[in-house]
């Protein structure tokens, strides 16, 4: 089974793709991840990508195509893969598609994790890190106090890129591309929605419920 994880920045999709790694034995592949290890590795599309980065531009759907295409053929990770991230746009959906079959493999299922707008901008808005013991808190959900927390308040730092008007546009440009890529999955069966609202651990609990479902 391969499975595709979808979710407005700031609803822990990175998280729940970890734990997904880590208690089924899948690989995680996010094409960020896959474009920085060209770079690193300078290898002849690392050297292109680099230099479109650069510039400021984006990396075209052919590039992205092609590092998917490695590593949908490679036997290690063969029908064990959980794409964080990707694909981004219908036209690279439908390419997923494409070469999944290609390659003798399936998208099993398809997650989305459903979070509201004013819950992410609080769940962004309110983060804090603790500079001396590095926890993290969030000043709505789960404040630093004398009974958790004993540096005190005054080591907490807030992220000083994140304001309510970046969240709301991050989480509306997600929003807009995202809607035609899940309707394509809803139509091929493979949708399934998931409860973003509440903790992590209980998130996890019930994508690990779909997938045990899900595997034969
Ligand atoms: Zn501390």
């Amino acid at each position: 089974m391969n499975i595709i994880l979808f979710g407005p920045p700031g609803a822990g999709k990175g998280t729940q793709a970890d734990k997904i790694v880590n208690e089924f034995d899948f690989h995680k592949v996010s094409t960020g991840d896959l474009l920085r290890e060209q770079i690193s590795n300078n290898t002849e599309i690392g050297i292109k990508i680099k230099e479109i980065i650069d510039k400021g531009q984006f990396v075209s759907d052919e590039i992205i195509d092609n590092l998917i295409k490695k590593i949908l053929s490679n036997k290690k990770y063969f029908n064990r893969l959980v794409f964080d991230g990707y694909p981004r746009n219908l036209n690279q959906a439908k390419t997923l598609e494409y070469l999944v079959k290609k390659n003798n493999q399936k998208i099993t299922c398809v997650l989305s994790l459903n979070v509201e707008r004013d819950l992410i901008v609080k769940r962004v808005l309110g983060r804090q890190s603790c500079n001396k013991c590095g926890q993290i808190f969030n000043e709505y959900f789960r404040p630093s106090s004398k009974e958790n927390h004993q540096c005190g308040d005054s080591f907490l730092v807030k992220r000083p890129d994140d304001n309510e008007e970046t969240i709301l546009k991050r989480f509306e440009t997600y929003q807009d591309k995202t809607l035609p890529i899940l309707n394509f999955y809803k139509n091929l069966n493979l949708l399934h929605e998931v409860n973003g609202k509440v903790e992590i651990d209980q998130i996890f609990k019930e994508i690990r419920e779909i997938i045990a479902s899900l595997e034969t």
